[in-house]
């Protein structure tokens, strides 16, 4: 059973049905875009080469002082944020660049770890809980129609009421009205300019104002005042684990789960290499037969 990480109605039936489960840390976070042109002079330089190489690519972390890990995750060159919500009244943000990674914006996932003492109990699914919290909250702070809040890094980097006016006044609320001198934001059906801190975990706010401005120093630009964030991101990975034995079966006989939501994998390759492990379980079970 590979089901994915956002199969929720499926881990809360397997639960009820006495599968046994575990929390398991992920991670929380925005979407950040800048540029593309700049990641590709911040990497290549300004020579030729940055037209003859194609879309560059980072990857970038950072330990805060309060012990966070904040790391950017699925960068995606030529890019554009797009939504991944499962549930009606959510917004999730994720990534994607089509084959030409032609658009002129780079994203990647900001991401902060959640541990499960962020839970608010030790229920197997609590994880779950606390993804869905500010999920809701993304979608309040959007306006509630499925725009994504979004906020400028500036903005975002001040953290007041005038910055978030700055931002309004920039930005505007209704689209299309962003000048042309800003970026243009990627997220479909659009975004509502807000603070982003209403809808993400105080710890992940804190480590993202100290670790923004560190990570500018190790990719020039990547705190500049225009860049633009959009939340949540909440999918990075699942929040639970189906447990499994030696032969990676589940608590139940023949039950074998496998993949990012049974929470032994994190993104494409990981997940096809233990469907692939589960698989060759399954054979040497069922060979003699
Ligand atoms: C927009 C986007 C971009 C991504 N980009 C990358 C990337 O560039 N690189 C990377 O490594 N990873 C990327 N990922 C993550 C990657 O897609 C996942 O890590 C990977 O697909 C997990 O594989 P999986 O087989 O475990 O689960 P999934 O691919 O999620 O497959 C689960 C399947 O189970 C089905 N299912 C769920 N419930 C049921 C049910 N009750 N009955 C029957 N079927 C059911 C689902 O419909 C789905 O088809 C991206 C994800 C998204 C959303």
């Amino acid at each position: 059973m590979a089901v994915g990480h956002s199969a929720r109605d499926t881990f809360r039936n397997l639960y009820q049905s006495g599968v046994e489960m575990s929390q398991k840390p992920f991670s929380i976070g925005v979407r950040i875009e800048h540029p593309q042109s700049m990641i590709n002079e911040s990497q290549y330089g300004s020579g030729r080469e940055s037209s003859e190489l194609g879309a560059a690519d980072y990857k970038l972390s950072y330990r805060c002082k309060n012990g966070r890990g904040l790391y950017t995750f699925c960068m995606c060159p030529g890019g554009y944020v797009i939504g991944a919500a499962s549930h009606a009244g959510h917004v999730v943000t994720n990534g994607m660049s089509y084959h030409d990674r032609g658009s002129a914006l780079a994203n990647s996932a900001l991401l902060v770890d959640v541990r499960t003492e962020d839970f608010s109990d030790d229920h197997p699914l609590s994880g779950i809980d606390f993804q869905e919290k500010y999920e809701k909250l993304a979608f309040q702070a959007g306006g509630s129609d499925y725009r994504a809040p979004a906020q400028r890094v500036g903005a975002f980097l001040r953290g007041t009421d005038s910055a978030l006016k700055e931002d309004l006044k920039a930005g505007g609320n209704a689209e299309p009205q962003v000048p042309e001198d800003h970026l243009q934001q990627t997220y479909r059906p659009g975004v509502h300019w807000t603070e982003l801190s209403s809808c993400l975990p105080d710890f992940a706010v804190e480590a993202m104002k100290e670790a923004l401005p560190q990570m500018g120093r190790k990719l020039k630009g990547f705190d500049r005042e225009d860049g633009i964030m959009t939340g949540v991101e909440t999918r990075s990975s699942s929040p639970v684990r189906i447990n499994r034995d030696e032969t990676l079966t589940g608590s139940i006989q023949g039950f074998y789960p496998a993949g990012e939501g049974a929470g032994y994998a994190g993104g494409i390759m990981s997940a096809a290499v233990d469907g692939i492990k589960v698989a060759e379980e399954i054979i040497k079970k069922y060979r003699s037969f």
